[in-house]
């Protein structure tokens, strides 16, 4: 287009974020719609002729944005609640217009330079030590994967000229409450069904020290080869803290390698106070953490710390002659580190994040968020007929309504039905989780927009559903 043009449109979309992002609060949270509804609404075929500009932004604003759940609403309190903070928006778009790809040094210098940069801006903010290398994924569900590709070239070397036919069996040891992603990158990585061994949790939902020792026991007894243990701060579930202090010798004493999922707890590193749940973690030979959870990043934005690079550079560096250049050894290509050869400029958003906030400003944040969960909590255990199900170490509650008339499969309807009532009223958005066999809902808190007038608000639409039976 020409470039008046998209100056006319450039201004008329930041104005339109801009009031989007200070109004969003009195848009439904999730629409009330069923699946298929935007489908059908729209054209089957791309136009044959060029249509303008404000037919596609109407079209944005009426049928897009009304059939979008908004992650960025103060009462969305699902799965891990989020911020795309204003800066983060902004290096975001600058990184459309950029348009880097970052596969190797020569073909974007700055995309590859900031990634550095910032990755090792939040390893000093979180404490980590300087030989973590980090690099930026979409995901943790490929950081984690690609941490389990290294460890699987530490410990099965043979498996990347022959495959994993003729080797002994690969293990990877993580609990129970583990995320999904850590059985997936082990199906991916080719260990099969019995690739990973669930371990057991004590009453907190922490792996068991001693139940990863047995474990690692038996298995080298029955000639499996242990490849790696993952410990969780911070499990998708109820946010529960493996031990990693107590985790960390027994998986140096077996040799393999401990990759520590913090996607969601990590940026929690930052703030002395919760240092206690970092115990170890320094020890391990990767973590993952995720600025798009709870680190005010837009989608997507995944760090993976390493103090092997070398061991991804051996799982994943394959250059073919078109892709050789003058610099090959001298600069880093970030092609070497995972399965994508494109790679887009993530570093930006982050990088204005980080200096819009600086570290006092998110760790202020950060505090917030945990004082706002602490409110929530004492209303819920204030109130009869309601009870916490996890203890809460973060900002993420666990909870449910226990009228005491319901036995416990009662129970489990009685809260799906109104956790789907508040959902479907679009005031506010939860999700849940099971809880040793019960079903409880996940009320996290996560978004800067957040405050107590929401949540009363959110408090109140849970106590009316709750009455509705
Ligand atoms: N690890 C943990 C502890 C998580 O809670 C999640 C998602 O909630 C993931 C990994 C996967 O994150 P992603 O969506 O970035 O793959």
């Amino acid at each position: 287009i020409h470039p008046e043009e998209f100056r006319r449109f450039g201004h008329e979309v930041v104005d339109w974020i801009a009031d989007y992002l200070a109004g969003v609060d009195r848009l439904p949270v999730m629409p009330d719609l069923e699946p298929g509804a935007l489908r059908t609404a729209l054209p089957d075929r791309a136009p044959e002729s060029p249509e303008s500009l404000e037919a596609v932004l109407a079209d944005f604003r009426e049928q897009v944005v009304p059939a979008t759940t908004h992650w960025n609403h103060p009462s969305f309190h699902a799965y891990f609640a989020n911020t795309a903070s204003g800066p983060g928006i902004l290096g975001e778009m600058l990184a459309a217009a950029l348009n880097a790809n970052a596969m190797v040094w020569r073909t974007s210098p700055s995309a590859t330079e900031l990634e550095e940069v910032v990755t090792d801006w939040v390893a000093r903010m979180l404490g980590l030590p300087d030989d973590f290398r980090g690099v930026i994924n979409d995901t943790a569900s490929s950081s984690s994967l690609y941490a389990l590709a290294a460890a699987r070239e530490m410990r099965l070397p043979e498996s990347w000229a022959s495959g994993l036919a003729g080797a002994p069996p690969g293990r990877i040891y993580t609990s129970e409450e583990a995320h999904s992603s850590i059985r997936k990158a082990a199906t991916t990585l080719g260990f099969g069904r019995d690739g990973v061994r669930a371990i057991a949790t004590d009453d907190d939902f922490r792996m068991r020290p001693d139940a990863l020792r047995d474990a690692l026991e038996d298995d080298r007894a029955a000639g499996v080869r242990p490849v790696a243990v993952v410990a969780t701060i911070g499990t998708t579930s109820t946010t529960a803290v493996d031990p990693v202090a107590d985790i960390a010798p027994i998986a140096e004493e077996a040799g393999v390698w401990l990759h520590v999922d913090a996607a969601y707890a990590g940026p929690m590193a930052a703030l002395p106070e919760f240092a206690a749940h970092f115990r170890g973690w320094e020890r391990a030979h990767s973590i993952v953490v995720n600025p798009h959870k709870w680190l005010f990043t837009p989608m997507d934005c995944s760090l993976l710390y390493c103090r092997r690079p070398d061991q991804l550079r051996a799982a994943f560096s394959l250059t073919p002659e078109y892709l050789r250049t003058p610099e090959l050894a001298s600069g880093t290509n970030l092609m070497d580190y995972g399965v994508s050869l494109g790679r887009r400029f993530r570093a930006l958003k982050l990088w204005f994040v980080l200096r819009r906030f600086g570290v006092d400003g998110m760790v202020s944040r950060l505090r917030e968020h945990v004082r706002l969960t602490r409110v929530v909590q004492g209303w819920v255990e204030a109130t009869p007929g309601w009870e916490v199900l996890a203890p809460c170490p973060f900002a993420t509650l666990i909870f449910r309504h226990a009228p005491a008339d319901l036995d416990e499969a009662a129970l489990d309807r009685h809260n799906r039905a109104l956790m789907e009532r508040v959902n479907r009223s679009g005031v506010a958005f939860f999700s849940h989780t099971e809880v040793r066999g019960r079903i409880g809902l996940r009320f996290s808190i996560g978004n800067l927009r957040t405050t107590e007038a929401h949540l009363r608000r959110t408090w109140g639409a849970l106590e009316s559903a709750a009455a509705e039976g």
